[in-house]
């Protein structure tokens, strides 16, 4: 806890409010005429600023609750409050407004457009954004040079490795300033010296106050985190230490 000087003495400064507060949360799918329970009643609150692994099975509902988490689908019940807005209930609008403006999304398989150079991939997170192009240009040079590749912004992703490709798909997640960096197995297609040099650009992501949630089965990833969570058959479980 940070403690603050003030009139009345040294006192506790406020927490921030908790950015996600997830109750009763199931979503269901339905195969072939059978009911599948992706996540069968999830209760979870993750605080601003954190640095959050979600492990377990394939299968057990790792994509479907970070999905959740980022607007991209709503819960079959239960109620998904990101800040003061209940994903659950809100307008498809103001879900775009959130994806656009507030959620980052990092995936295994970097996404990258491959006629795009690595600038222009970041450029176009933006573009929901209505801002003026020199703004925007500015911020995409600044976001690249945060993950360390201000030198590699005019290549193409098929002339960038594997982690080089994943930093630019970072960059892209952070350069419209989102509240939370959401990750599903950023390092899932990457070897262990390029997994490290992605930690390392989380984590500092992390120490400048982006909340963090990502989805892994490495177990180096989760060792970096404040907070590991377990999820499997559709219910989480804290596994921190
Ligand atoms: P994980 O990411 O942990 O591997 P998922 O969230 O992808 O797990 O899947 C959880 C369960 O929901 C699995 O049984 C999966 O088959 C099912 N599921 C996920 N997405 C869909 C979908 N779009 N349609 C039908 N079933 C799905
Ligand atoms: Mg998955």
């Amino acid at each position: 806890m940070t403690m603050t000087e003030t009139a009345e003495g040294i006192v506790p400064d406020a927490a921030p409010p908790a950015i996600y507060r997830l109750a009763g949360v199931t979503r269901t799918y339905t195969q072939k005429g059978r009911v599948v329970k992706a996540l069968a009643g999830v209760d979870l609150t993750i605080e601003t600023g954190d640095f959050v692994t979600i492990q377990g099975p394939t299968g057990g509902g790792k994509s479907t609750l970070l999905q959740l988490l980022g607007a991209l689908d709503r819960p079959s019940s239960g109620a998904v409050r990101l800040g003061h807005v209940d994903i659950a209930t809100a307008s498809n609008r103001e879900l775009s407004r959130i994806r656009a403006h507030e959620i980052g999304f990092v995936f295994q398989g970097f996404n990258l457009i491959p006629t795009l150079t690595a600038h222009e991939n970041v450029d176009m997170a933006l573009e929901p954004l209505g801002l003026a192009k020199g703004e925007r240009t500015a911020r995409a040079t600044e976001a690249l040079t945060h993950v360390g590749l201000a030198d590699r912004a005019d290549h193409r992703p098929g002339e960038l490795s594997g982690g080089q490709q994943q930093r630019v798909a970072i960059a892209r997640a952070i350069v419209k300033r989102p509240r939370v960096l959401l990750a599903d197995e950023p390092t899932g297609n990457l070897d262990e010296s390029m997994r490290d040099e992605i930690l390392e650009v989380l984590q500092a992501l992390n120490e400048e106050g982006l909340t963090l949630i990502v989805v892994t089965h490495d177990s180096a990833v989760a060792r970096r985190a404040r907070r590991r969570l377990r999820l499997d058959r559709g219910t989480v479980r804290d596994i921190t230490r």
